[in-house]
């Protein structure tokens, strides 16, 4: 069996089946073994009607007497009808589920599965769902689910999946070393299960196959890496003394230890790949100013490339004021740079030491002379052909050292496995100063009573001492406006943010008359956007409302109070970035969680308030929620694991020493094509190079 052949040479798949399936992603053989249940349906032992108890239930029987109907003051189409079996009868009812009324052939047995409850002081059996007795395997009464893909139901991948029942068989071992089974046996058990603990079995069978092939993937990148050539930077260990000695504050040893393995990394002639993580604060600007420096002192051009234009203005002015002194020219680019073009002459001629920008640097008419480090801040937010477009940059033939850096702490697993391939550095340790953010959860209803007066004693507090702008009077605050929760439906999306902003801003000016109140959303040109950021950072505005613009890395300490709306419709680690923007200088922050009417607060903001670590909120963000919602979203969807969970470390160690031991033969890469080429989605990932 070729498992890369189209579907349609698969039984009962016709070229309109072949249409529908190809727009769910569905083309091959293969594609089709691996469109998986997406649950089972359970129905062991059915009991008689005779002796039904309330609850969950299971029962077999006929159906007659179907009828639909429209319930009189609602918008509601109710089917109704009567199950019998041989002890006797009870009522069946559906809501909204016309298509019931004609499911049925009075002449066929059924299974039913739903809760046995009291309605309108009758008991009847209360949206079941249903399956022909014949096609649940009797000896286990085990049901597929598959998702509907368009016109195709569940039972169709049903009947489509029995008509290749005999070919399960022939399906080859896409790895080398796996026991007890084998995958034919794994998928067969999949579609075909005869007990639960086999359906485990096959779903940690194919769980392994998939993190095998994720590190696998990682692995090769590493090594391609690794045949790449670069310029050796090499440590100039006086002038970087004379750098550190010079700085306003004492590096933390984190910071450190980063640079430490970061400058060891440019000394060598294989280009660095190295991620820089630390939680919001942690100064890894500082780290990045320095590896600038570093290849300043060797002649060589570096890049910073930011996601935003207020966070490339942050880092051009902040850098600037440390490395200009030192003789370092620094440009910023971005959109809204003015002679963008006498600018990249002279990026372009080599005059510009380190270039800071946003997307503006990635254009092709951007070109560096000698370009030997690129540093990519919040990497997430970059797609791979934009992060490969930037180490392209480089003319010489040699790629660029490249260190990316992000908040978003990476759980432990998801480096062994997605992120194998990169080295790592981590900020595990704050600045001296920084308080813990003091963080409250509270029902929006309450927040006249218990918010407002808080925000009038910040707004009436001593501007914080270190680096407030020249016009605070007190302190500030960051009020994030309510989320929109539908992210596909963005044009819809932006100007209902916009309004809720807008609307904030009136609404808070109403309770604070006296304080410059004033408001930031994407939609807004960027050079107004710089400018509200500007006043804010200067301290002219007080209250600033906005969306989740301000979540990247904008740096104002005199902010001590962020006010989150909406606050359960953001996942924990955008939630813990926010909460970032205040706790930067030394006066005490606070974060107030505001969660819509009276909603009890979720596991997940309960957490945040107890944890200030975002590793250890990134770990509970993974538990809760899986890689696909945290990772996937930001990479693209390409991190689309069908089975696998990325907190299985026990199988991803497993899955590890499969791969080593791959690797130590080097003719396997040849011999098992179908791994090789599965993976080549996974490289794609993580690449940098
Ligand atoms: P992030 O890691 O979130 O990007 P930043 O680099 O923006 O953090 O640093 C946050 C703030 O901390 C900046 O104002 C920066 O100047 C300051 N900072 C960086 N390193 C130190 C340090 N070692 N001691 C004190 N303040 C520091
Ligand atoms: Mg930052």
């Amino acid at each position: 069996m070729d498992l890369f052949s189209s579907v349609e040479e698969l039984p009962g798949i016709g070229p309109k089946t072949t249409e529908t399936l190809k727009k769910y992603g569905i083309r091959t053989v293969k594609d089709f073994f691996y469109n998986l249940p997406r649950d089972y349906e359970n129905y062991e032992a059915p009991t008689s009607i005779a002796e039904l108890r309330p609850g969950k239930v299971v029962v077999k029987g006929r159906i007659d007497s179907l009828s639909t109907r429209r319930a009189k003051s609602k918008n509601l189409a109710i089917t109704e009808g009567v199950i019998r079996d041989p002890s006797g009868a009870i009522k069946v009812i559906w809501f909204n589920q016309g298509y019931r009324a004609k499911q049925f052939s009075s002449e066929k047995e059924y299974l039913f599965t739903g809760t046995y409850e009291l309605r309108n002081g009758r008991y009847s059996l209360l949206s079941p769902s249903a399956v022909a007795a014949t096609e649940v395997d009797p000896s286990s009464g085990l049901a597929p689910i598959y998702a509907a893909h368009g016109s195709l139901k569940s039972n169709d991948f049903k009947r489509l999946m029995e008509k290749s029942r005999g070919l399960f068989n022939e399906i080859p071992d896409m790895l080398p070393f796996i026991e007890p089974t084998t995958r034919a046996k794994a998928l067969f058990a999949a579609h075909f299960p005869s007990s639960t603990s086999e359906i485990t079995e096959a779903r940690e069978y194919l769980a392994y196959e998939e993190l095998f092939e994720l590190i696998l993937a990682s692995r090769l990148n590493r090594r391609e890496n690794d045949k790449l050539k670069a310029m050796p930077i090499g440590f100039d260990a006086t002038k970087i003394r004379e750098f550190v000695g010079k700085l306003p504050f004492r590096l933390t040893n984190a910071q450190r230890r980063a640079a430490w393995e970061i400058f060891q990394d440019m000394e060598k002639d294989v280009p660095m790949n190295r991620l820089l993580q630390g939680d919001v604060g942690s100064g890894k600007t500082m780290v990045a100013a320095m590896s600038a420096y570093e290849a300043f002192l060797s002649n060589v051009q570096s890049a910073i490339l930011a996601p935003t234009a207020i966070l490339a203005n942050q880092h051009f002015d902040g850098i600037s004021k440390i490395l200009k002194p030192l003789g370092v020219k620094v440009a910023l680019l971005t959109g809204a740079t003015k002679q963008k073009d006498e600018l990249k002459k002279k990026i372009k001629s080599g005059e510009i030491d380190l270039a800071i920008g946003t997307h503006a640097l990635l254009t092709d008419d951007t070109e560096f002379l000698k370009l030997g480090l690129v540093v990519i801040d919040e990497q997430h937010r970059f797609g791979v052909e934009q992060r490969q477009k930037i180490i392209l940059k480089s003319p010489s033939g040699l790629a660029p050292h490249l260190l990316a850096m992000t908040a978003t702490p990476i759980p432990r697993s998801l480096q062994l496995t997605v992120f194998g391939d990169l080295d790592m550095s981590i900020l595990n340790e704050m600045p001296a100063g920084r308080k813990a953010i003091s963080t409250t959860i509270l029902a929006e209803v309450d927040s006249k009573e218990r918010l407002y007066p808080k925000m009038r004693e910040i707004l009436s507090s001593k501007p914080d001492t270190k680096r407030h702008g020249p016009k605070s009077h007190g302190q500030q605050i960051y009020w994030i406006c309510k989320a929109i929760e539908d992210p596909k439906n963005t044009s819809e999306e932006t100007k209902l943010e916009i309004t809720s902003v807008k609307k904030r801003c009136a609404r808070l000016r109403e309770v604070f008359p006296d304080k410059c109140i004033e408001f930031l959303h994407g939609k807004m040109k960027p050079a107004e956007k710089d400018a509200v950021m500007e006043r804010f950072s200067e301290g002219e505005i007080d209250v600033l409302v906005s969306t989740t613009v301000v979540e990247v890395g904008v740096d104002v300490p005199n902010a001590t109070l962020i006010v989150i709306e909406n606050a359960e419709s953001y996942g924990l680690a955008q939630l813990h970035q926010l909460r970032g923007r205040v706790g930067r200088g030394a006066s005490a922050a606070y974060c107030y969680l505001l969660t819509s009417g009276d909603m009890k607060p979720t596991r997940r903001l309960q957490e945040l308030a107890r944890s200030n670590d975002g590793f250890h909120l990134a770990e509970v963000d993974l538990k809760l929620r899986g890689p696909g919602e945290i990772y996937g979203a930001l990479q693209h969807g390409a991190l689309d694991l069908r089975i696998a969970t990325l907190s299985d470390t026990k199988l991803i160690t497993k899955a590890q020493k499969g791969v080593e031991e791959f690797l130590q033969n080097p003719e396997d890469m040849l011999r098992y094509k179908e791994l090789m080429s599965g993976i080549s989605k996974y490289q794609q990932i993580t690449t940098l190079n």
